[in-house]
């Protein structure tokens, strides 16, 4: 079967093939951009649906290549996981986040929670904890100010192994979110069991809340549930005047997305952050 496709689809090999040789380049290209400091991160707001203030931002990674620009997460977090270099790329972001909020609360704009992502792989470390622990205790950042988010289906794999994991880390005195809430084959019944704080909606939900009536329900049953078990709620995606109100109807906590701003270089999230600034 293999080398009839390969008769049959030669285009789509040679596709394949440059692609495959794409990922290997990039993947090279990565080992350098540590170092040569193509890496950046960017702040994407969280709005408090109550108040209309931010009191959050999602830190997230930018790669610019030196070629290619700026080169989508999406494509290369992957490789940095496969890799293995995701684990002193995710310690730099942590780090990078960490000191730039430590210096925005010390310059007296209103207090607000920064979140950075982890990834599967940096969970699987021994380290993480500690390394956690050595960027708070060098960064200065109070433990209260920083969320880590981590995925749903990382948590799903193996719920007790991982309930011992998020155990220690709350322990460190940060907060914890689960990511991209609802894409994982989970029910909502073991979350009482996490020590989380935050229940991130995915996209794909708040997509589908206007056209379709079973998602609304689904949605408003999800945020019910987390309500109940103390959890704050955060719509992912949110793009639309309607799914705002939808989402205020349905008592969500905050929302993050291109309705309000999309990602934004610190300088530029420093000012949104300035300009709510009460005195
Ligand atoms: P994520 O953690 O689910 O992050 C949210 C993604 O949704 C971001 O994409 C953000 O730019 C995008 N987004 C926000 N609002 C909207 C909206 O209204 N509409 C649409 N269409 N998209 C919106 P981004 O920055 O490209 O990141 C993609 C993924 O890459 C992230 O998904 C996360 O899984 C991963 N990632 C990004 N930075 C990091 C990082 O520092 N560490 C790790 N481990 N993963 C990261
Ligand atoms: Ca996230
Ligand atoms: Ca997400
Ligand atoms: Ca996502």
């Amino acid at each position: 079967a293999k080398s009839r496709g390969r008769s049959f689809y030669p285009r789509y090999h040679q596709a394949m093939n440059e692609r495959r040789r794409d990922l290997v380049r990039l993947q090279s290209d990565l080992y350098r951009a540590l170092e040569c400091e193509q890496f950046s991160v960017v702040y994407q707001p969280k709005v408090c649906l109550q108040s209309g203030n931010i009191v959050g931002a999602e830190a997230l990674l930018r790669w610019q290549h030196e070629e290619h620009g700026a080169v989508s997460p999406a494509e290369f977090i992957p490789l940095a996981e496969s890799s293995g270099l995701i684990e002193s790329i995710g310690e730099w972001v942590l780090a990078s986040a960490s000191s730039q909020s430590r210096a925005w609360h010390e310059e007296g704009l209103p207090p607000f929670l920064v979140s950075v992502n982890l990834s599967g792989r940096q969970l699987q470390m021994g380290s993480l904890v500690e390394r956690v622990r050595f960027v708070l205790d060098n960064t200065g950042l109070d433990p209260e100010q920083l969320e880590l988010e981590v995925t749903e289906t990382f948590l799903m794999q193996d719920i007790s192994q991982s309930l011992i994991l998020l155990e220690e880390i709350k322990a460190l005195g940060v907060r914890l979110a689960i990511d991209d809430f609802g894409t994982g084959y989970s029910s909502l019944n073991y979350l009482h069991r996490l020590p989380i704080d935050t229940l991130k909606i995915d996209r794909s939900f708040i997509v589908d809340l206007e056209r379709s009536s079973e998602t609304y329900d689904l949605v408003r049953n999800v945020i019910h549930m987390s309500h109940d078990l103390g959890l704050r709620v955060v719509a992912e995606g949110v793009e639309t005047q309607v799914q705002l109100d939808m989402l205020r109807e349905l008592a969500c906590d905050e929302i993050q997305g291109y309705y309000f701003s999309p990602p934004v270089s610190p300088e530029a999230f420093r000012r949104l952050l300035a300009q709510q600034r009460v005195f």
